[in-house]
């Protein structure tokens, strides 16, 4: 038996409002608190008020279904009355989290901190791309921990942007070619077209300024947690270990064993239940497709993807959420498609992903692939069919087809054409695509946080070694 590292400490944390980036905040929040920390954890107020009203039973408290655990729960106003639009203005929002948001958390620290029991020493829990933690650690004297919610292959080309541009890949070339990128550090051979959407592009956007900013600031934490798993970046985490202490933890999301009695309240917005439609469903027949939370695609890429569905003849869940197609958001799918489909699709805003993708009816899920989903999907055994957009994604896609070869791409490039998304969703649920490797990471997956497990025993260093310096 492991012996159990309990530390007697207080984490401040402060969520980045994103689905992608809260819902492994919460659950390391719940780990932390598990392990007997006593946590404090922020919500904006914004976020809050999605939470709470895209649910039957709204709730002051997400954390009310744990009260075993010591999370007291808080809300904090990001500058913006709660009908301002963030995704639509979200230059404006950005910069107003870059520039005024800081004060803001500080104040509430230092507030957090002043009205704490004084024996539990507080530290601070952020997710590395916010802007504050740097300056709120220095000035309240705490320790830092960056939470860092994508693959360690993204983080370190991020970390080496140097290198980027000292070889001339960043800002990108304006030829059209493609370059091996080979001396990134722990970083395996990687094309140009496969860097992350903001180092393909030569013009600097608010997304820039995020994520190099985070990246010098970084520098500063005293801890940075993965949410990924040893065994699937071991070289990459090893590069990066050398530089700050650094612990992959994931998947977070399936870490926490202290169960509750109903499930903590994450998601931003309504969930439609699918689970009586999927319970009628044959095992492994359904096809599930999602962009996510934030991508937005265009017109024609949903069509095709409709008249490829119509052409498979496969029974699907889609999510399409409203604002999916850029600048339009009614009527995206084909005329007749809703006929063509009768019985055998089931197209709706938003789901519980992770129950769809649990149900055994799911064979395939065709995803933009952010990380949580890919995680996700993995966990439940189900290979994918990569469609990334922006992001992190062209480099998840990487991972996921040409490294660890548990999915397939939809096309080569952007643009979609029905007839191969037909054929590609006939062989994906088939299985044939990539069942024996797929077997193999999910492994990885659900022994990472067993009892001996890599996440797990890095999750205690991590313990022992804020001990050590708290
Ligand atoms: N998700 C969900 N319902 C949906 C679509 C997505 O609950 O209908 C969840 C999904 O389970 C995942 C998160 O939203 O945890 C999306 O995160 P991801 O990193 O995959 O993509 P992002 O939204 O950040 O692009």
């Amino acid at each position: 038996m492991k012996q159990q590292v309990e530390i007697k400490a207080h984490a401040i944390m402060i969520t980045l409002p994103y689905q992608g980036h809260l819902n492994p905040f919460v659950d390391l929040a719940m780990q932390l608190a598990s392990k007997g920390i006593t946590v404090t954890f922020v919500h904006t107020q914004h976020a809050h008020h999605l939470i709470t009203t895209s649910r039957h039973t709204p709730t002051s408290d997400i954390f009310s279904a744990a009260p075993h655990l010591d999370i007291r729960y808080a809300t904090i106003s990001d500058g913006f009355p709660l009908d301002f639009d963030r995704d639509l203005n979200w230059v404006d929002y950005w910069e107003s989290l870059i520039r005024d948001f800081p004060s803001r958390v500080s104040d509430l620290v230092g507030d957090i901190i002043s009205s704490s029991d004084p024996s539990l020493p507080p530290f601070l829990v952020a997710d590395t791309f916010a802007a504050w933690p740097a300056m709120v650690a220095q000035k309240y004297n705490l320790l830092n921990v960056s939470f860092w919610t994508q693959p360690a292959t993204e983080f370190a080309i991020d970390y080496h942007l140097h290198l980027l541009k000292q070889n001339g890949h960043y800002p990108p070339n304006k030829d059209d070619d493609e370059h091996v990128i080979n001396y990134i550090p722990g970083v395996a051979p990687i094309s140009t077209k496969d860097l992350m959407s903001h180092l393909q592009e030569a013009d600097p956007t608010i997304a820039h300024e995020i994520v190099f900013r985070a990246f010098k600031e970084v520098v500063k934490a005293d801890f940075i947690l993965h949410n990924t798993v040893q065994e699937l970046e071991p070289h990459t985490l090893s590069v990066l270990s050398q530089k700050q202490a650094t612990y992959a933890i994931g998947p977070i999301n399936f870490s926490t064993k202290t169960k509750t009695s109903v499930p903590i309240p994450k998601s931003l917005r309504h969930q439609v239940d699918c689970s009586k439609w999927l319970d009628a469903r044959p095992r492994r027949s359904v096809l599930y497709i999602s962009f996510g939370s934030i991508a937005q695609t265009n017109r024609e890429v949903i069509q095709e993807i409709a008249h490829g569905l119509v052409v498979s003849g496969v029974s699907f869940i889609w999510v399409i959420r409203p604002q999916i197609v850029i600048d339009d958001g009614t009527d995206v799918l084909p005329a007749g498609f809703d006929e063509d489909v009768k019985d055998r699709g089931l197209v709706v805003p938003w789901c519980d992903q992770l129950a769809v993708l649990s149900s055994p009816a799911v064979g395939g899920f065709l995803t933009h692939c952010g990380w949580n989903s890919i995680l996700e999907s993995v966990w439940c055994g189900v290979p994918m069919i990569c469609y990334p957009i922006l992001y992190d994604q062209p480099t998840n896609r990487k991972l996921v087809v040409d490294d660890w070869k548990i999915g397939i791409n939809l096309c080569n490039g952007e643009s979609v054409c029905r007839e191969e998304v037909a054929e590609k969703i006939k062989k994906v649920m088939s299985g044939e695509a990539s069942d024996a490797n797929l077997k193999e990471i999910r492994s990885k997956l659900h022994d990472a946080w067993s009892e001996d497990g890599s996440s797990h025993t890095n999750f205690d260093r991590f313990l022992k070694d804020l001990n050590h310096k708290i």
